[in-house]
């Protein structure tokens, strides 16, 4: 009877375990034939603890890719038990703040626990390359007493920038990268980011206003994620708030962006809300103009890309 329940338990116990091994592996992904999307952080430079700055993680095959590093994204990439040391690449919509900020700390703390041996490669819009010199120099100070006091790897503290241009910039392990010119008013250039794998594709807005030639690199993918501003319908230009929404993408604009690209799904990411509009009047007002899948992305949703494409919910945040 002792010796039933304590096998029961061994074998709950042994269950449990591989249960929990799954999930901090989930985190990882290699050689799979699908393309794993995590939203990292889906808010806006507001400081709030629900969404943290945008950045989004790809993973297909092999590659491990970021695109933006704005606030908390070491923490969100810890709380799916990536480290620092596992990611290629890191890929710059622009160089706002809301952005960028995150990159000190995944960049130096993540060197500093992970014991990254190699450098990181960077891609960015023009002034990427600036924007690191200065923050290598800022840095130095710490960089050169984890060197000599932590035994930190040398390379690892190095960062190896590229500035692109609209096209692919990056093609390894059947992973292509494909960079378009978004419009965000006045910070040119600003991109979007298409990263096909297998067969399939995700395409990230990045920060943009309404834009053809978002429409045109995205068409047919299977995963849009879509930036937003909800605002009120009386908002003036002389409101000191209009530049924001005049930088980005209206409900009904995104709507008719998604008419035109037909994902099979289609996230709301990086979400912007003025003089306290709310969520259910943005799923609203683009349901009103669009008939296909669309929700709000969470900080740690996750998406499976294959023939289909799945939503994983994060429930331990
Ligand atoms: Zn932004
Ligand atoms: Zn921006």
């Amino acid at each position: 009877m002792i010796r039933s329940f304590l096998s029961t338990f061994f074998f709950l116990f042994v269950l449990l375990s591989y249960g929990q091994i799954n999930g901090n592996k989930d985190g990882l992904q290699f050689n799979s034939t699908t393309i794993k999307v995590t939203l990292l952080g889906t808010g806006d430079p507001q400081p709030i603890m629900e969404r943290f700055g945008p950045s989004i993680l790809v993973q297909a095959g092999v590659e491990v890719l970021l695109f933006d590093a704005g606030r908390g994204c070491l923490q969100r990439l810890q709380q799916i038990n990536l480290t620092y040391d596992r990611i290629n690449a890191l890929f710059l919509t622009h160089l706002h703040s809301d952005h960028i900020v995150g990159l000190p700390d995944l960049w130096l703390t993540g060197w500093l626990i992970s014991k990254r041996s190699v450098p990181l490669t960077v891609f960015g819009p023009k002034g990427t390359k600036e924007m690191i010199m200065y923050l290598q120099q800022a840095f130095s100070f710490d960089i050169n007493i984890r060197i000599e006091d932590d035994k930190a790897p040398i390379d690892g503290s190095r960062l190896s920038v590229t500035e692109i241009q609209q096209g692919t910039v990056y093609e390894k392990n059947g992973v292509k990268v494909i960079a378009f010119e978004v419009d965000h008013g006045p910070v040119k250039p600003s991109f979007g980011y298409r990263i096909e794998y297998n067969g399939h594709s995700v395409v990230l807005s990045g920060d943009t206003r309404y834009s053809e030639n978002l429409i045109k690199y995205a068409r047919g993918t299977d995963l849009l994620i879509h930036e937003v501003v909800i605002a009120p319908d009386t908002l003036s230009k002389s409101d000191p708030k209009y530049a924001i929404f005049a930088h980005h993408t209206s409900p009904e604009q995104v709507s008719k962006v998604f008419n035109e690209v037909k994902p099979k799904l289609a996230v709301y990411s990086h979400i912007v809300k003025l003089y306290g509009r709310n969520e259910n009047e943005l799923i609203k007002r683009t349901r009103a103009n669009y008939s296909g899948l669309v929700i709000i992305g969470e900080d740690l949703m996750s998406f499976t890309i294959d023939d289909t494409v799945s939503i994983n919910e994060w429930r331990n945040k």
